[in-house]
C-alpha cells in the first residue's frame, strides 16, 4: 500500500487528479482553521476550493464555544456563513434525542453550552454535584434518579469523581441510554503542543459501566453520517475530510469511507508515520495548499 501522500509535492497532473477525486469537503476547525488565532491562509484555501466547485462544511468536536464565539472565529478567518455549515456534538445529541422521542431526564456530564442546547430543544437536564466535602459526603451523595433516562458526556471541564460515579450508577440500568459527544484524549493548545482532554474520563465510565456509548462526536460513524445528512452529502467516497488529529479526524474518515487529509499542525510527520492509522493525504497547513489551487 502507498503511504500518505504529501499533496504539496504532487505534480500538476497528479494534483488535478487529487482535486477531481472529491466533490465535497468536511473540515475540522480547531487546529485546522485556527489555533488561538487564524492559521494563515485558511480562509483563502476555502475560497479557492469553492472556486473549484467543491462544497464545504465544517465538523468539530468542540461544543464549548458559543455561537457568537464560532461566528467571530469564522469571520476572522474570512469564512462566510461558517456557523450555519458547522456540525458539533451538542446539536447531534439534541437531534438524536428528538429522533427517538426521548422524554425522560438527561444526566449531563457536559459543558454549559451543550446543556444550553439540550434545554433549548426541550430536554430536562440534571447535572452535578459540582463538589463534595470529603469521603463521607461522597458516599452519602451517591444516588441515582429513577427519572433519568439518558447519560450525556460532552467536554465537561468541571468533571469530578462524584459525577463519574453518578453516571455509572445511572448506566447500570439497561434502559438508560449512553450518549458520548467529544471523547478527545488530547486537545491542541498551540502548534506542536497537545494538552490532556476529557477523553480519559469517558474511558473510565465505559470500563466501569461495561456500556458502549453511542458516539455522537468524532470518530463516531453515526456522527459522520449525521454531518453528511445536515450537509446534504450522499456519497462518502466523494468527501475529503480535513483534520489535524489522527484519532478523531482520520479515524472518522476511515469509519465513514471519506478520503482524509491530515494537516500537520498538532502532529509532526514523524508522529503520523509512526501511527498505525494513516491519512490518505497530508500537508503542513491549509495555507500551504493555496499556491497550488
Ligand atoms: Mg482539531
Amino acid at each position: 500500500m502507498i503511504g500518505p501522500v504529501n499533496v504539496t509535492e504532487l505534480s500538476a497532473s497528479a494534483f488535478k487528479q487529487f482535486l477531481d477525486s472529491f466533490d465535497h469537503v468536511f473540515s475540522d476547525c480547531d487546529g485546522v482553521i485556527w489555533t488561538n488565532n487564524t492559521l494563515p491562509g485558511s480562509g483563502e484555501f476555502f475560497e479557492k476550493i469553492k472556486q473549484h466547485g467543491k462544497s464545504v462544511h465544517y465538523v468539530s468536536n468542540n461544543s464549548l464555544r458559543t455561537q457568537e464565539n464560532y461566528e467571530g472565529k469564522f469571520k476572522a478567518a474570512g469564512i462566510e456563513n461558517g456557523f450555519e455549515k458547522l456540525t458539533i456534538p451538542s446539536t447531534a445529541i439534541a437531534e438524536y434525542l428528538k429522533s427517538i422521542k426521548f422524554s425522560k431526564k438527561v444526566y449531563c456530564v457536559a459543558c454549559p453550552q451543550t446543556i444550553k442546547i439540550l434545554e433549548a430543544n426541550g430536554f430536562e437536564c440534571v447535572e452535578g454535584p459540582e463538589s463534595v466535602k470529603g469521603y463521607e459526603d461522597y458516599l452519602k451523595s451517591l444516588d441515582g434518579d429513577p427519572d433519568v433516562g439518558a447519560v450525556v458526556f460532552d467536554s465537561d471541564f468541571r468533571i469530578n469523581l462524584i459525577k463519574l460515579s453518578t453516571a455509572i450508577i445511572h448506566l447500570r440500568r439497561p434502559d438508560v441510554i449512553f450518549l458520548n459527544g467529544a471523547s478527545d484524549r488530547y486537545l491542541p493548545v498551540k502548534p506542536g503542543h497537545l494538552a490532556l482532554g476529557t477523553g480519559p474520563f469517558n474511558d473510565i465510565v465505559i470500563e466501569e459501566s461495561k456500556r458502549e456509548p453511542i458516539q455522537l462526536g468524532k470518530p463516531g460513524k453515526i456522527f459522520g453520517e449525521f454531518a453528511m445528512k445536515r450537509a446534504g452529502f450522499t456519497d462518502p467516497s466523494r468527501i475529503l475530510f480535513i483534520g489535524d488529529m489522527i484519532e478523531q479526524d482520520v479515524v472518522l474518515g476511515k469509519n465513514c469511507g471519506f478520503k482524509t487529509l491530515l494537516v500537520l499542525t498538532s502532529n509532526t510527520e514523524e508522529d503520523m508515520m509512526a501511527s498505525n492509522i494513516k491519512p490518505d493525504y497530508y500537508a503542513e497547513t491549509l495555507g500551504s495548499l493555496v499556491p497550488l489551487l
